[in-house]
């Protein structure tokens, strides 16, 4: 997408978290409000069709637990957000992009830093593995998904994420930075996010809009 000019990034918001903190659910109920499109890497990758190179590659990760690689992850993001841009599903002049699932390494967030303007990054910290592990294999059966379902790769999907994912953190380090306990229910989570939402300049301008 080199065509978008760094003065036009997308007003993003990040949903960060270890599999199981429900980076899925508050994004999707984010996503249902006006002005907020939510977009779940974990959902493109899922829609892929498996026939494909693309598709068969992220089998081939995800049920090991591991990233799919960076540069077709990144690709694969550029095109499916141009498409929502295109489509009109996503307005970027008026609409709040929030992420889950991607920038999912330091890599990544590099590659994405002239098309997404950070505001705020949503901690969905919950140290205790065995509860997100529980949370895990009940997705696994209600949702059909085959990464969930298996010890060897829930676990190393949370090893994954300790070395990979959590060093983002560190990537867009100050007051960006918002943790929350994820072991909250998820009508609490989603008050903490929206309370770090409404402290932003862009939310109080947007605020004053007439849509
Ligand atoms: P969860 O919500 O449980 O964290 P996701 O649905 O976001 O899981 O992702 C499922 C799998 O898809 C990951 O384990 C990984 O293999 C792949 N994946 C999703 N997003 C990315 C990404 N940004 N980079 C690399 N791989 C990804």
């Amino acid at each position: 997408m080199p065509d978008i000019p760094p003065s036009a990034r997308f007003r993003t918001f990040l949903i960060l978290g270890a599999p199981g903190s429900g980076k899925g659910t508050q994004g999707k109920v984010l996503g249902s409000i006006p002005r907020f499109h939510h977009l779940a890497c974990g959902d493109v990758f899922r829609s892929l069709d498996t026939r494909t190179l693309l598709g068969q590659k992220f089998v081939e990760y995800s049920s090991r637990g591991e990233l799919v690689p960076d540069d077709v992850t990144v690709q694969l993001w550029n095109a499916n957000v141009k498409q929502r841009v295109d489509s009109h599903m996503f307005k970027p002049e008026i609409d709040f992009l929030v992420l889950d699932g991607i920038p999912r390494n330091v890599e990544q967030a590099r590659f994405m830093e002239p098309h997404i303007e950070v505001l705020k990054v949503f901690h969905l910290s919950c140290p205790d593995r065995t509860e997100l592990a529980r949370r895990l294999r009940k997705r696994a059966l209600k949702d059909n998904r085959f990464d969930d379902a298996n010890e060897t790769v829930i676990q190393n999907r949370f090893a994954t994420y300790e070395a990979e994912t959590k060093p983002i953190l560190d990537y867009y380090a100050g007051d960006r930075i918002v943790d929350i306990d994820a072991s909250q229910p998820p009508a609490k989570v989603l008050y903490d996010i929206l309370a770090g939402v409404m402290t932003l300049d862009a939310w109080k301008e947007q605020e004053k809009m007439k849509i």
